[in-house]
């Protein structure tokens, strides 16, 4: 039998469970062998227990969950080839050979190092007599496939992120138990929304929930922003608006590349309206609970063309990424969606936003 695991890594995400499920039961229908590798990397580096051949039921009722079941980490140790190693020595032992990996970028960029190193890993595990030749020769390569589980939608290519839409879900719930409370004393409400270096989350929920003013990294506010802002607000309240909603993305800058927090903006309204202004960090509440309809489509989704990508390869084949492009499944090279991500974290820092576009543009 072919086998063939899968990990979550990173941050977690609503629908990660969604895709586990699908990763086992395609490669069952398939009539391939799947492995769950618990806790991340760290399973992989570890072996024994953490990695574990799983069965169609061992996936029952995981879809309503949020989080990931077979739970996810951040491993030092997989970040050093000696770590590497331990990783291939388990790999080989268990044969498997077809690895689906979910998580943020560091996750995927690992993943590639791993099957870049995979001959050389197992050479060197050959001639430390950790493993025979013959166990070695029955897997001469690793193919891999990513899926990206993110709530801050920050990867190139695909056109959404697995949990992206359930984290969206949550603030505007949260948004809307606000409305009650900022509405009844006039109050003003400055949210801090996550994201890192994309203010995707923030505009989205500003649109779903007509927030009167945003600030994203992507769009640093203009000089005298401050002041926009104020009349805007002003403005409103004066038609009979009785609150404001002021949405600011956990990387929001300035100008300056100077980080804009929720408390600079309600210092600003402070001293400048004098409105009753509240500060509310929604926090980790945007990653937690359970995932939408659409992200257990997504993962459900991705889930199966990642597994049908592995089935399909004839031998080794190229690393690739699963995105959404136009509600269609596709696949991409894998490293090049990472590399054009970073290289737009390096436009935005040289807040070079001309480049941020054009590689936009060509992702
Ligand atoms: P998130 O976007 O949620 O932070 P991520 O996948 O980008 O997810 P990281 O902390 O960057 O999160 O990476 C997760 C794990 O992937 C790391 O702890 C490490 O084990 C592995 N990893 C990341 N980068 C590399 C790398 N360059 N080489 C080897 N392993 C890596």
């Amino acid at each position: 039998d072919r086998c063939l695991a899968v990990l979550t890594s990173g941050g977690d995400s609503q629908g990660m469970n969604a895709a586990v499920r699908a990763v086992v039961r395609i490669a069952l229908f398939k009539g391939m062998k799947p492995y769950l590798v618990n806790e991340g990397y760290k399973g992989l580096v570890e072996g024994g227990e953490l990695i574990k051949e799983c069965q169609w039921t061992d996936v029952t009722h995981t879809m309503h969950k949020g989080g990931t079941i077979i739970g996810t980490a951040r491993c030092k140790e997989f970040r050093e080839r000696s770590g590497r190693l331990d990783a291939a020595a388990n790999l080989v032992k268990a044969r498997i050979n077809n690895l689906v990996i979910i998580g943020g970028d560091g996750s995927l960029t690992g993943a590639n190092i791993f099957k870049e190193e995979w001959k050389g890993l197992l050479e060197e595990l050959v001639r430390k007599e950790r493993i025979t030749q013959e166990e070695a020769a029955l897997l001469p390569y690793l193919n891999i496939v990513g899926l990206v589980g993110s709530i801050d939608n920050d990867m190139c290519g695909t056109d959404m992120t697995i949990g992206t839409d359930s984290a969206l879900h949550r603030i505007i719930e949260a948004m809307d138990c606000l409305v009650s409370t900022a509405s009844s004393h006039q109050r003003t409400f400055v949210l801090e929304i996550m994201g890192r270096n994309c203010g995707y989350l923030t505009i989205m929920a500003g649109i779903a929930v007509g927030a009167e003013w945003v600030l994203i990294p992507e769009n640093p506010p203009k000089e005298g922003w401050e002041e926009s802002m104020c009349d805007k607000l002003k403005s409103s309240r004066e038609k009979g608006r009785r609150l404001n909603f002021i949405l600011v993305a956990e990387g929001a800058i300035d100008q300056e590349n100077k980080k804009i927090t929720t408390s600079d903006v309600k210092k600003v309204i402070d001293s400048k309206l004098g409105f009753d202004t509240r500060v509310t960090v929604l926090g980790h509440v945007q990653r937690g609970g359970r995932p939408s309809a659409y992200d257990r489509i997504l993962g459900t989704r991705m889930g199966a063309a990642a597994v049908q990508t592995l089935f399909e390869a004839k031998g080794e084949m190229d690393a690739f990424m699963i995105a959404i492009r136009g509600n269609e499944m596709t696949k991409l090279p894998l490293m090049s969606c990472v590399e054009t991500t970073k290289k737009i974290g390096s436009a935005l820092n040289e807040r070079d936003f001309n480049r941020m576009q054009e590689l936009r543009g060509s992702s």
